[in-house]
């Protein structure tokens, strides 16, 4: 349709730095993406990208981000104050400068209402089953955030023990958050909760979903730098639910006492028996 943003791939070459207009640009192009899959209807979700250390880029409040052009975007600073645009920001903004005043490392903010992921988020669960390989690389697992009304503080305060530790979320009752280093991987973080909710409610209906052990989800965890993922900085995450019900990360063992002290007898044989 003439006027709107046609999605040109090249838009995502990684040129550094972007212009604000690249920026413009590419927001448009993923609002447009996340409304035709159905991430978003109506005025639903917002987009952020961080333009330099005091100014961020967003979508405005009350329009369909699939229409968007470059010159509906608003710019403000983190603390929430419009710096220039003629449209009002979303009040969900205040998620998205959470992200930002916590995480150096995000440069790109989405939220949406992806259906079924959003599904799982409005039946209290989260998506932290150690299920599909891509998932358990490149997010580790989806936490459920508790409810609060969208926009206001109580919503940040509940994200904020989130954020150093992941890179999606799901917000219960309400949606999902996903961050990132730029805004194309923020955006398929965005697809592929929605992806893999799809996938675990395909495979609660053919069966009993198979979930992969602990061993299987250290590999894959040690897997990571191949893959050039970078986990986010906060570090110690929990991994996600695995077959064996074990903590692939800390590696734990338990003992009874007496095998304990069978132990020790042992080692202290062994060390006698050497000298
Ligand atoms: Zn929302």
């Amino acid at each position: 349709m003439e006027g709107l943003c046609t999605v040109d791939t090249n838009l995502f070459s990684p040129s550094h730095p972007k212009s604000e207009e690249q920026h413009r640009r590419e927001i448009c192009a993923i609002g447009k993406w996340m409304y035709d899959r159905g991430f978003i209807v109506a005025c639903e979700g917002n987009i952020s990208v961080r333009l330099d250390e005091g100014r961020i880029l967003t979508t405005p409040t009350c329009m369909n981000k699939g229409m968007l052009q470059p010159h509906d975007l608003v710019i403000t600073n983190l603390e929430g104050r419009q710096l220039a645009g003629e449209r009002k920001f979303s009040s969900e903004i205040a998620m998205h400068l959470l992200f930002y005043s916590m995480r150096p490392d995000v440069h790109a903010v989405c939220h949406a209402h992806p259906p079924t992921a959003t599904g799982f988020a409005a039946a209290g669960r989260a998506l932290d089953q150690a299920l599909l390989p891509e998932v358990i690389i490149g997010l580790g697992q989806i936490p459920l955030v508790r409810y609060a009304t969208p926009g206001t503080p109580e919503l940040s305060s509940a994200l904020e023990p989130f954020v150093p530790h992941y890179d999606a979320l799901l917000l219960a009752n309400h949606g999902a958050v996903t961050c990132g280093p730029d805004l194309l991987t923020t955006f398929f973080r965005m697809e592929t909760i929605e992806h893999f909710a799809k996938i675990l409610l395909a495979a609660e209906l053919a069966g009993d979903p198979v979930l992969l052990s602990g061993r299987e989800v250290a590999k894959l965890m040690a897997a990571r730098a191949r893959y050039f993922v970078t986990p986010p900085p906060g570090g110690g995450a929990e991994l996600p639910e695995t077959s064996d019900g074990s903590d692939s990360s800390r590696d734990h063992v338990s003992l009874t006492r007496s095998e304990l002290d069978a132990l020790i007898d042992e080692a202290v044989r062994k060390d006698r028996a050497r000298r």
